[in-house]
């Protein structure tokens, strides 16, 4: 599973920058979970990471080489949850080192999209999180309550990790957290529509699309990122001769 190694090379790039705080994945230490979606009202809250107007971005890439991932840990560039003072900009970029996706491509797409799927079952008390997948953003509010009771990045990145981890697939999450002014949010956002449409494309592929590229609407995204073609002539009709 290389397609999104280079997607996971230019974000470190864009992190490069900073010095992040780094913690090793606790699963005892996570933040409560309350098991479903919680309404935090304005005037309960204390701010709100990634608000409108604000920088956001919020995307997951999948590797399988232990060199690019090989924690579980949380990093945070930027201010902690209890020093947050108003809204800022954030980013969530979740790498997750995954298993077995090389044996069967068939079942990758499948896979995949049950990993992404964790991340809509974790509820953290007082951290009401908005997505929007079409515009790659991530917005949340977090509660006063939740502040004063010492909520934290490390213990909702653990939340985060524990529920990648479920999934059998996942051998390493490391979820990064972004909330320091002048980071590039706009690359980020834009790095979060591609690592999409590679998942699209690959369901595509997976579904058998023809194997013609001369005419194929995909091909962009194909020129652009490595393995995605020699992934589909692996996967396509294998009895037909295959146009480039
Ligand atoms: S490999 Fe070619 S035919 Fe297949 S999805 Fe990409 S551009 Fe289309």
């Amino acid at each position: 599973m290389e397609l999104y190694n280079s997607l996971i090379k230019e974000t470190k790039g864009l992190l490069e920058q900073g010095s992040p705080k780094v913690w090793e994945y606790s699963e005892r230490n996570c933040w409560n979970d309350i098991g479903s979606s919680e309404l935090v009202l304005q005037k309960d809250a204390a701010f709100e990471l990634g608000a409108a107007g604000k920088g956001s971005a919020n995307y997951v890439l999948f590797t399988s080489n232990p060199e690019l991932v090989d924690k579980d840990q949380v990093l945070l560039y930027g201010p902690d949850l209890k020093d947050i003072k108003g809204d800022v900009d954030f980013a969530r970029i979740v790498l997750l080192r995954v298993g077995v996706l090389d044996d069967d491509d068939e079942e990758v797409y499948r896979i995949l999209k049950d990993i992404e799927f964790a991340k809509y079952h974790v509820y953290p008390e007082g951290y009401m999180v908005r997505m929007s997948p079409e515009s790659y953003r991530e917005q949340v509010r977090v509660s006063k309550q939740a502040i004063r009771r010492g909520i934290s990045f490390q213990t909702i990145g653990n939340s985060y990790i524990k529920a990648y981890k479920k999934d059998a697939n996942v051998l390493n999450a490391t979820v990064i957290f972004v909330t320091a002014p002048g980071f590039d949010y706009k690359t980020m956002k834009d790095g979060a529509k591609k690592a999409n449409d590679i998942t699209n494309t690959l369901t595509h592929i997976l579904e058998g699309l023809p194997t013609d590229c001369s005419v194929c609407a995909l091909k962009d995204i194909c020129d652009e990122v490595e393995g995605m073609k020699e992934l589909h002539f692996g996967v396509g009709d294998k009895g037909t001769e295959h146009k480039h």
